[in-house]
């Protein structure tokens, strides 16, 4: 028998994964043993993509929208997305100045081939969406983390860990705003001093919105619209969270003209276009009814809130209150503590045999530091009804009460 050992890529031992896929193998491991699960793994929506923008992808297919397309996307969506980002950045995009994608992902790897040589240190946040860190590596750069701070009531990014990283070396700045995992969102302090950081060190910066329009509270800023940022700025722009569209695969980047054209070059060498009638239902998720989304918001906020007050009651559990996302990053170190928890992949694991509450760690987000103090959870709720929600952490509640580990 022949074997393939030996034969691949060096780069191949570089590529990550996101590992809270594992979770989801787990949780149907449970649901096989016949155990009740309450999936607050799932960064999926269960939310129905609104109607309009399934009957405009179903007429455009119809009328034949089905074959190739410019590789930097249809010219109506183009518009209609810089005219979006337009209005809630106060900016002045043209549609010259986007690239649809399929999906906001691609956008990440698009980005760093387009800015990155290899040996490059680029700055990403960790915790954080694990994919920044696979993709910074695979194409040879060097991945240096940046932390959050607890601060009690919110997180916000250690600035002055982040500034302490810069070198000589540091070409691109990762920033994902509001965040997933942590469900923090920056405040204007915030932004403004991570814009000056990127101008006073000439960093270009990767602004992933892909949560951007999920916002209960505070106001919407994005880090492009600061002075100076546009010229520096790629936005990595999605339809996955906002129209529940995750599994139709649109997105887009957007930013300054040079990097778009590179950027609508690595489409034609990579996937030649976005499906056709995929961006003419975009264009009607932008242009056409928008109850669809806003009912979307209203439901992620009351299940928010549901969650929120569930887990006060949660003994050792301490939780702050995210403006944003669809995510909760619970610290839970006293929790392991009153089930005789040392490693929080161990207390996850416990919860998810004594309760069936299903949900990622922090390991899930990239390597942690061998010196963070306190441990946590990530608890999503875009999967999750609000009733089930309140059963589940109640189940949680009474497993910590018992103190049973
Ligand atoms: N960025 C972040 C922070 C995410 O959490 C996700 C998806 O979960 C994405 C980007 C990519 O989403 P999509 O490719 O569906 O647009």
């Amino acid at each position: 028998m022949t074997t393939l050992e030996g034969r691949f890529a060096r780069r191949v031992a570089q590529l990550g994964t996101e590992t809270a896929f594992a979770v989801a193998a787990e949780a149907a491991d449970a649901a096989r043993d016949g155990r009740e699960v309450f999936p607050f793994h799932l960064g999926d929506l269960d939310l129905a993509t609104p109607a309009n923008v399934v009957e405009a992808a179903y007429r455009a297919a119809k009328d034949g929208r089905t074959g190739y397309c410019p590789p930097a996307g249809i010219p109506e969506l183009r518009a209609a997305i810089a005219d979006d980002v337009n209005a809630s950045h106060g900016s002045s995009y043209s549609p010259d100045d986007v690239a649809v994608q399929p999906g906001g992902k691609p956008v990440i790897g698009k980005f760093l081939l387009a800015l990155m040589n290899p040996g490059d240190e680029v700055l990403y946040p960790n915790p954080g969406y694990p994919i920044y860190e696979s993709q910074i590596e695979v194409h040879g750069g060097v991945a240096v983390p940046y932390g959050y701070l607890d601060r009690d009531e919110d997180f916000s990014i250690d600035l002055d860990g982040l500034e302490a990283s810069i070198t000589d070396r540091t070409r691109l700045l990762i920033v994902n705003d509001p965040q997933n995992p942590i469900g923090a969102d920056c405040a204007p302090e915030e932004l403004e001093r991570l814009a000056e950081l990127a101008r006073r060190h000439d960093l270009l910066v990767l602004c992933d919105e892909a949560y951007f329009d999920i916002r209960y509270e505070g106001h919407r800023t994005s880090l492009a619209s600061l002075p100076g940022m546009a010229e520096r700025c790629v936005i990595l722009y999605t339809f996955s969270k906002r129209f529940a569209m995750t599994g139709w695969r649109l997105g887009a980047a957007i930013g300054p003209r040079e990097v778009i054209d590179v950027i609508g070059r690595l489409n034609v060498n990579d996937e030649s276009c976005t499906n056709q009638f995929v961006q003419v239902a975009g264009v009607e998720a932008l242009r056409g009814d928008q109850s669809g989304p806003r009912h979307i918001v209203d439901v992620l906020h009351a299940r928010r809130d549901v969650a929120v007050q569930a887990l006060e009651k949660v003994p050792g559990v301490r939780c702050n209150v995210p403006r944003a996302t669809f995510y909760l990053f619970p610290d839970v170190t006293e929790a392991m503590r009153l089930v005789g928890a040392t490693d929080v992949e161990a207390f996850r694991r416990g919860v998810l045999r004594a309760t069936g509450v299903a949900c990622c760690s922090r390991v899930h987000f990239g390597r942690p530091a061998p010196d963070e103090p306190r441990q946590y959870l990530r608890l999503a709720y875009a999967g999750i009804g609000a009733d089930r929600i309140e059963e589940g952490l109640d189940l949680l509640r009474a497993y910590l009460e018992s103190g049973d580990g």
